[in-house]
């Protein structure tokens, strides 16, 4: 036990100091944030530095107090008493952050003001008490006999400790369902493990013990949501994701201007199977180390798969022009890494505060939504982000909310564009085509809606009805005994990565009694990367006795050799293929005809508008054509009405 000149035990208080600087060594040495929180974080540790060594400043020297200038004695008692109170304090308003309290308030910014004067109103009345102790005595003194505590009104200080706590717990229990679990346990674990500390210290009054009780909570505090390295990339080392939402929503409660420069890698995907994952690595560490360096008054981040987004404060002038040129111009170089040369592309948008939704989760989204788009943006000549960007991506959350209304309530219908055999010369089949018609916004069109269910995984659910929809109206129409051959349904890449698909669909044409090779499923040609996973799945959805063909070949990359490995027994050529030859603009047309025909595949041409157009494919020998020339897609009733003659029923 450590002595000293006063009777107390000083062993926690003297074990405490250590590890407290150590804490801010390891918090300080990094560039932090400048959030509330984070400086609140500091207050509490700086407080919680000084009331300890104070504590034990004071508590000797109180022992011989003569030996010292009166003044010095009670600069040091107040040196104890002020932080004590301002860590508590400070505390609080910590826990309010990590709580996320002032989300609560975000539209009631006055009646938010209110409530933290409110809260602070303990802490300022007690610690103007402490401040005029030297000269009223109000809370302690010295006298003859040397330091006295105020005994009525000297409870304020615990009053006051006890009551940030209880605000910090009441914090919490108030936002419990919004936090993760980590945060909820830990904020509640730290203020009742700090209650029982105070207890403790009124308790058994000779133990220093508050200090240690203190430091236990600022450790937890560090390693649950304050260690440095929650917020930063760790590829890159620069700020990530969590640490944007952190600035954002400081910022936009403040109401600072601010801008972001959004910077996308846009060859991210071919880089890294050309130089693989760890030299791609090293180059992107490169380009976030050049960035700090370059833009030291930016905060720099990154928010993986190759975009980088620097924020500055303060409204954006004539600089951002300034900033992308120098990012152009380090951009035409490669990157060395590991001794090769990594070279990267980029493209770039400006966000200036005035398009800044004023929603973090908004701001967030937006961001997103531009990193994909700014290569597109570029292409144009945009470098600011737009307000048809902005209002791009509205309705795209419009539609996204439609759709899912839409799968709730089972309204995504099915038309049908028939599809006319050369051969027989009628129609023998349809491409089932999806529909969203939404009560308030109209018709929205697949093109848009099955990219996004593409994207938020919907696709699965929306293709499941779109086939359910295909067999009822294949088993009410008897559309096999009529004459129609075969319903063609689309399949995303998406859906075809799904192992589970084969056997659902399986089960639904059983459920319906609908023969599988009625069904014809259309596919088209995905990236490089899951070939092998498609053909595995194309195979297996062959087994289940379906039929495959290539949808809208000759746009994007078509690899004959893979084409010619993969399960399937049509090629569907695509519209553009069709008009570039009636157009004049190429001749390969008959000779792409003749090559897939002589690999024994059938053809589908889409998009026969004119009835010269289906006379001359007929010629070249197209086994298939579809388009409006026949008919648009159209509802299952018309096209059951138009199509499907009568006399075999
Ligand atoms: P797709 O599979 O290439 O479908 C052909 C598209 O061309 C259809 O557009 C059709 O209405 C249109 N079309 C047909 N004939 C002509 C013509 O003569 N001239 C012109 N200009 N256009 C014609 P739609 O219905 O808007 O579908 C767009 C795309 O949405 C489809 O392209 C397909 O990729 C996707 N899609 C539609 N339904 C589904 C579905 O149920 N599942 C999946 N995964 N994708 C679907
Ligand atoms: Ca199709
Ligand atoms: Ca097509």
């Amino acid at each position: 036990m450590i002595h000293g000149l006063s009777p107390y035990n000083y062993d926690f208080a003297v074990a405490a100091i250590p590890l407290q600087l150590l804490l801010m060594l390891f918090y300080g040495i990094r560039r932090n944030l400048p959030v509330r929180r984070n400086r609140l974080f500091l207050v509490v540790m700086l407080s919680n530095l000084t009331m300890t060594v104070f504590d034990l400043v004071s508590c000797e020297m109180n022992e011989v107090w003569q030996s010292f200038p009166l003044w010095m004695m009670y600069l040091v008692n107040v040196l104890y008493f002020a932080p004590f109170i301002v860590r508590g304090w400070a505390l609080a308003g910590y826990t309010a952050e990590v709580c996320q309290v002032p989300k609560v308030f975000l539209h009631r910014p006055r009646a938010g003001k209110l409530c933290w004067v409110f809260v602070s109103l303990p802490a300022l009345v007690t610690l103007a008490l402490i401040l005029l102790s030297p000269w009223t005595g109000v809370i302690f003194t010295f006298a003859a006999d040397g330091y006295h505590n105020n005994a009525a009104i000297y409870p304020i200080i615990y009053f006051t400790t006890y009551f940030y706590i209880s605000v910090s717990l009441l914090f919490v229990l108030i936002r419990w369902r919004a936090l993760t679990p980590q945060i909820a346990v830990s904020t509640l674990g730290f203020n009742l493990f700090l209650l029982i500390g105070i207890i403790f210290r009124e308790l058994f009054f000779h133990v220093l013990v508050t200090s240690y009780v203190s430091i236990v909570t600022i450790l937890v505090i560090y390693l649950s949501s304050q260690n440095p390295d929650f917020y930063r990339d760790r590829v890159t080392r620069l700020f990530n994701r969590d640490a944007f939402e952190e600035i954002g929503l400081d910022l936009l409660q403040k109401k600072t201007p601010f801008y972001c420069v959004l910077i996308t890698i846009h060859n991210y995907g071919t880089a890294r199977s050309i130089y693989g994952f760890h030299q791609l690595n090293s180059s992107l560490r490169m380009v976030g180390a050049w960035l700090i360096r370059s833009f030291p008054s930016h905060y720099a981040f990154y928010f993986d798969n190759g975009n980088y987004l620097l924020l500055h404060q303060g409204e954006v002038n004539g600089q951002w022009e300034t900033i992308l040129d120098e990012l152009e111009e380090r951009f035409a170089h490669p990157w060395k890494a590991h001794g090769a040369d990594v070279s990267l592309s980029l493209s770039t948008l400006v966000l200036p505060y005035a398009l800044s939704p004023r929603d973090v989760t908004e701001l967030h989204d937006l961001l997103r939504y531009s990193f994909g788009q700014s290569y597109v943006e570029n292409q144009k000549g945009n470098h600011l982000i737009t307000e048809q960007m902005l209002s791009a991506l509205k309705r795209q959350k419009i539609v996204e909310a439609a759709l899912e209304k839409a799968l709730e309530e089972r309204r995504i219908l099915a038309y049908y564009q028939p599809i006319f055999s050369t051969a027989e010369n009628r129609v023998v089949g349809a491409e089932a085509l999806a529909r969203l018609i939404d009560p308030e916004i109209g018709s929205i069109p697949p093109d848009e809606f099955i990219h996004v269910a593409e994207r938020s995984g919907e696709i699965m659910e929306l293709g499941r009805q779109i086939f359910e929809r295909v067999c009822t109206f294949i088993q009410s129409a008897s559309l096999r005994e009529r004459g129609i051959e075969f319903i063609n349904v689309n399949l995303s890449p998406a859906q075809c990565m799904n192992a589970q698909l084969t056997a659902e669909f399986s089960a639904l044409a059983q459920k319906y009694q609908v023969p599988m090779n009625m069904i014809d499923f259309e596919i088209t040609e995905s990236t490089a990367d899951d070939a092998q996973e498609l053909q595995t799945q194309l195979i297996r959805l062959q087994k289940g006795g379906a039929e495959l063909s290539i949808d809208d070949f000759g746009t994007g990359t078509s690899n004959l050799t893979r084409l010619t490995k993969l399960p399937i027994h049509v090629v569907k050529l695509d519209m553009s293929i069709a008009w570039a030859h009636f157009n004049g603009e190429t001749t390969i047309l008959p000779d792409l005809v003749r090559m897939f025909k002589n690999a024994g595949l059938k053809v589908v041409v889409e998009g026969v508008e004119t009835l010269e157009m289906k006379e001359r494919l007929t010629e070249m020998g197209c086994d298939y054509l579809q388009g409006y020339y026949f008919s648009a897609p159209i509802p299952a009733e018309d096209f059951e009405k138009r199509f499907v003659p009568d006399e075999n029923r």
